[in-house]
């Protein structure tokens, strides 16, 4: 509507954009017509193949806005522009003007480069490519025939599977903040500052992931030492957004000055929040915490990082117990859009409202989950793993699993991630649950791969091998020879498998284990585990997550083939009885 106008004026603070795309779908009404007139091809281009939006000075020297007013008062603004122009005739009209156009004729190439980009980014997606093709249409057809062009465009796109599961992926990260007991009443408590307690891998991203937003934080660390390498890496890290050109040098130095270090707890006091990364150990976050209860304000948040331990068992280290919350960032926490916030049999409805606030001022997706091991995600995200490597065991490749699971649509395959995040990151925690739980699966390869020192890209070998200073994962003839070994050690037969089965097997693991967490109450809905799984596992979007996914094969055909499973691979696959029931009630996942 904006651009069929004469003239477009904003407040400073406005953004504009064409989001279109990340729905899956185009912009309708014109929007691809008219942008490329009034801006040009290129920078068309850009801005509805990425769906980015842009602020209102930027948008001023693209030529989208014609004015940007000082102040907040649009509509003084506004009247004092129209009395500038009062005179003027003939006004502009974007669907008249066709200069900018001829642009393109200069850079021959553009639409063909820009297909090749995007279909390396936007695998097995079709609207960013059909976005290209409208502007395409701008260029080379006369205004009425582009706009027809446009709409068909638009119609083939509206009612496809893409663009199905990018609507319900919007919808389930809105109904993810509608959470039982906490009505839209409650009152929530404003975060103005937020003390961080560690400063390692988890306590420096999630700094920087407040400071990004402009949130003072106060970094506490156990000595100056530990504090001058928490501040190298956050330093180390905006200079690669430096580089890339992602954010300025004087917005480092900005972030930079927000988060101030300290080894005392009483400096603390004046923070609204503290979110504790110490070790996970639960003595140590006693410790942590009953230091906490002593020096924060009777009405802070005391959050904790931890990745499985009991949050109702770290709550009964304070004297309020009802403040405690778990906010569970996903690594690299200033980049991972997931927050899970774990909700403590205590936590109050005000505490879990202001963190979901919270989670949103920062640019994550909160999503609720009730305390158990592991949490929602994670829960639901070992079976994926265990299966990933009995799937090895029986013959398959790293290379074959990832590769099936990139051409499914995740962007790194899962053993190329494991080498990422290091094979001595889940060690711990796998053989705690091996030694808690009786049925639980050892992993024998992940586990010699540990013992010998093979964690992955940082130690130069993992599920591959790494060149010095290179990211590229290499097939590695060693890792045969020890998986060879110790297939052998194992009496296995060898078989193969066809890239669905390797699909297939490490999906549906996780989804009988979220059927498990939905039973227990641990989780609202399965659409709070498909946000989870689209913000903090690389699931791909226009795939809907997880359970969106299994719903789409059909939740029939996923049971058949576990009680089969059962049979020929083991009585890990007895399909959870939620998963019987639905089938049993002919109901699905979007039932729930
Ligand atoms: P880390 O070892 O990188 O960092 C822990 C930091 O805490 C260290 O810098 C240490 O000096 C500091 N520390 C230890 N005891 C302290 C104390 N008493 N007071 C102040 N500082 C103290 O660990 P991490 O990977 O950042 O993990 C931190 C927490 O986050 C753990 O609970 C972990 O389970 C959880 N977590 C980790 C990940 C991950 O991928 N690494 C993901 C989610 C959650």
């Amino acid at each position: 509507l904006a651009l069929g106008c004469h003239y477009r004026i904003a407040v400073a603070g406005a953004k504009v954009g064409l989001p279109e795309v990340l729905i899956g779908i185009i912009p309708g009404g014109g929007g691809t017509q008219r942008l490329p007139r009034l801006i040009g091809p290129r920078a068309a281009l850009d801005l509805i193949v990425s769906g980015r939006h842009v602020p209102a000075p930027e948008a001023k020297s693209l030529g989208i806005l014609d004015q940007v007013v000082e102040g907040d008062d649009l509509l003084a603004g506004a009247l004092a522009f129209a009395a500038g122009i009062a005179e003027q005739r003939p006004l502009p009209r974007v669907s008249a003007m066709s200069e900018r156009l001829g642009e393109a004729g200069k850079e021959p190439d553009l639409f063909e480069a820009m297909r090749v980009k995007i279909a390396r980014r936007a695998r097995n997606q079709s609207a960013p490519q059909r976005c290209i093709d409208a502007v395409q249409a701008a260029v080379e057809l006369p205004f009425q025939k582009g706009l027809a062009r446009e709409r068909e465009i638009f119609e083939a796109l509206v009612n496809a599977d893409e663009a199905k599961a990018l609507r319900y992926a919007f919808f389930s990260e809105r109904k993810a903040r509608d959470i039982p007991g906490v009505t839209r009443d409650v009152m929530t408590r404003t975060v103005h500052r937020v003390a961080v307690i560690g400063g390692g891998t988890m306590g420096s991203g999630i700094a920087m992931a407040l400071s990004d937003a402009g949130i003072p934080v106060t970094l506490l660390e156990l000595s100056g030492e530990a504090l001058e390498k928490a501040f190298d890496r956050i330093r180390t890290t905006y200079a690669v957004s430096v580089e890339r050109g992602s954010i300025g040098a004087e917005e480092l130095s900005r972030r930079m000055a927000l988060i101030t270090p300290t080894t005392e707890y009483d400096a603390l006091a004046g923070s609204d929040m503290v979110i504790e990364a110490v070790f996970e150990d639960i003595q140590i976050k006693h410790q942590v915490f009953a230091k906490l209860d002593a020096v924060m304000k009777a009405e802070a948040i005391l959050a904790t990082n931890t990745s499985a331990l009991d949050i109702d068992a770290i709550a009964a280290a304070v004297s309020r117990p009802e403040s405690v919350i778990g906010t569970h960032f996903f690594s690299p926490a200033n980049v991972m859009k997931l927050l899970e916030i774990v909700r403590g049999a205590r936590t109050s409805p005000e505490i879990i409202a202001s963190v979901l606030a919270l989670a949103k001022a920062i640019g994550k997706v909160g999503v609720i989950s009730g305390n158990c091991d592991g949490f929602t995600a994670n829960r639901s995200r070992i079976p994926f793993n265990t299966e990933m490597n009995i799937l090895i065991e029986e013959g398959a490749t790293p290379q074959q699993v990832d590769k099936a699971m990139v051409d499914f649509g995740y962007p790194m395959g899962p053993f190329a991630v494991a080498d990422l995040a290091g094979g001595d990151i889940g060690y711990a925690g796998r053989k705690r649950r091996e030694a808690e739980n009786p049925h639980a699966r050892n992993l024998p390869i992940a586990d010699r791969l540990v013992d010998m020192g093979r964690y992955g890209q940082k130690t130069g070998a993992g599920w591959y091998r790494y060149e010095a200073g290179d990211r590229t994962p290499v097939p590695d003839p060693e890792l045969e020879r020890i998986i060879g070994e110790l297939r052998r050690e194992l009496g296995v037969n060898l078989r193969s498998h066809t890239d669905e089965e390797i699909l297939h097997r490490i999906l549906f693991a996780s989804v009988n284990e979220a059927c498990r967490i939905l039973e227990e109450g641990i989780a609202y809905r399965s659409s709070d585990i498909d946000a989870m799984w689209m913000n903090g596992f690389g699931f791909p979007r226009y795939r809907g997550g997880l359970m969106y996914w299994a719903d789409g094969i059909g939740i029939e055909k996923i049971h058949a083939r576990m009680r089969d499973w059962v049979t020929t691979l083991g009585s890990h696959w007895r399909p959870a009885k939620l998963l019987t029931e639905l089938v049993d009630s002919g109901r699905s996942f979007a039932d729930l």
